[in-house]
């Protein structure tokens, strides 16, 4: 699976004559591995340990490349950290404002409303993702 996923990326890489490293395969594999919504800090933790030579504005170069090339997603978090997601396919999310947890939310929703608002503001639209702001259960437990 994570053979085949490697295979896919670097067949990505080289449709558009770019360089298939093993920088770039390690970040990908990372996002995976990590399985949720992940900082560009702590895809950094995950692959230096066994690659000493990347660094954090590596890591931030290659996933916004992987973002053009579909295999990962920029989570709009309604804050300021950047928050990357390797589940790629339509969906939202919901953020705790306490803790940060960042949960997915599956529900079908037609974006075309907002989308067309936001054309018309004269905005080129790249994504329409809902997030949803409230308190976790845990932290509802804990309050
Ligand atoms: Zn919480
Ligand atoms: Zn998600």
């Amino acid at each position: 699976m994570a053979q085949l996923a490697d295979t896919a990326l670097a067949e990505a890489l080289r449709a558009r004559g770019l360089r298939v490293t093993p920088q770039r395969l390690a970040i990908a594999r990372a996002v995976r591995e990590l399985d949720g919504h992940v900082t560009a800090e702590s895809v950094f933790g995950h692959v230096s340990a066994g690659m000493p030579g990347v660094s954090l504005p590596t890591v931030y170069a290659a996933l916004e490349l992987l973002q053009d090339l579909g295999v990962v997603r920029r989570v709009a978090t309604g804050g300021g950290t950047v928050v990357w997601d390797g589940r790629v396919e339509e969906h939202h999310h919901a953020v705790c404002r306490a803790c940060g947890v960042i949960v997915d939310v599956d529900a079908a929703l037609d974006p075309a409303a907002v989308t067309a608002a936001a054309q018309a503001a004269g905005f080129v639209v790249d994504d329409a993702q809902v997030v949803v702001r409230g308190l976790c259960s845990a932290c509802r437990r804990a309050a």
